[in-house]
């Protein structure tokens, strides 16, 4: 069955943040009712694209971590598990609303929705196990951050607690996902990343870390063969000099450019650095397109009229 067929195939990759606006807690009546500016976007590109929906998980998955430590009466829990948790809680969320969304407007075809527990292979020597570097949970004032028990990093948003980002090999679930696609289903996966796991002999075995979900959204694009990657965040793009007098928002950038500004700092590790470096090897290794958005412009960015396009050469 190939119900799809002839339609492009757009990933959507959105931000974690974006669930949780600037000055807000992140209550589940806020997510819920941040979702519902990208989800109805979504509905819309539903007629014209086939559709795979990727999304981050760090305030999520930091919240669930220090829910658990507040509580000793019961066994604490893995990091790998607790991304597989918040896979199960925003895959609900993501889809409920969208299934709303799709309900409201009325439209012609309805696609099937399908929230996909997703596992991504690592590499047990990823260097980045011995050097955490992920921003997860809720921002700290620098005093408060020196006084707590887990290593912390200065971002954009405060302090934060970071953990280990190892790199994604390969998702596990890449033909599946396919499968799903071809046959019109709207698939939500690879949500914070994936689950974290190694290949120990013929197992897979969950391991401590939270992947970067723009490089596991990229490696997946790759897999799957998509036509355009969109990364959703909460900011219009990529800025030159971001938070500077000189910030300036670029409306596209060559490899070359992504490349020079990468090195020169102007797109920080855990934050806006991986978007573009996954958006340089997603478009460096299929010359298809891919865009750095705002959630509010999904659907703006998919037609060229909002956002950071990554373009040759
Ligand atoms: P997400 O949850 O969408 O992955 P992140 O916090 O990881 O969000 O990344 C988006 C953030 O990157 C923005 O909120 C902004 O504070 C930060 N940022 C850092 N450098 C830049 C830059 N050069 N251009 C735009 N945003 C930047
Ligand atoms: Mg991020």
């Amino acid at each position: 069955m190939q119900q799809g067929a002839g339609k492009p195939v757009l990933l959507v990759a959105l931000g974690g943040n974006a669930l949780i606006e600037k000055g807000q807690v992140g209550t589940m009546e806020e997510q819920f009712e941040n979702l519902k500016r990208p989800m109805a976007q979504i509905a819309a590109l539903s007629q014209t694209h086939r559709i795979i929906l990727t999304h981050g998980n760090a305030p999520q998955v930091g919240n669930l971590l220090l829910q658990q430590e507040c509580c000793n009466a019961v066994p604490h829990l893995p990091l790998e598990i607790l991304v597989a948790q918040t896979q199960g809680q925003m895959g609900y969320m993501l889809e409920s609303t969208l299934d709303t969304a799709i309900m409201e407007s009325g439209l012609k075809s309805t696609p099937g929705l399908v929230s996909l527990i997703s596992y991504v292979v690592v590499d047990e020597n990823d260097p980045a196990f011995q050097n955490p570097s992920k921003p997860i949970g809720p921002s700290f004032s620098s005093r408060k951050a020196s006084n707590l028990p887990y290593p912390t990093q200065k971002t954009a948003k405060g302090y934060r607690r970071v953990v280990a980002s190892p790199k994604p090999l390969t998702v596990v679930e890449k033909r599946e996902i396919r499968k799903l696609i071809d046959m019109d289903f709207l698939v939500i996966c690879c949500g914070g990343g994936g689950i974290p796991v190694v290949r120990e002999g013929r197992r897979f075995c969950g391991v401590d870390a939270v992947i970067d979900k723009d490089l596991a959204s990229a490696k997946l694009a790759e897999e799957v063969g998509v036509d355009i990657f969109v990364i959703a965040t909460d900011v219009d793009g990529a800025a030159l000099h971001y938070g500077g007098n000189h910030q300036k928002y670029l409306r596209a950038m060559t490899l070359t450019e992504a490349q020079r500004y990468l090195k020169s700092g102007h797109f920080p590790p855990g934050s806006m650095g991986p978007k573009v470096e996954a958006a340089v090897e997603f478009v460096r290794h299929t010359g298809n397109r891919a865009v750095i958005s705002s959630v509010r412009a999904i659907k703006d960015a998919v037609e060229k009229k909002a956002g950071t396009e990554v373009v040759p050469p």
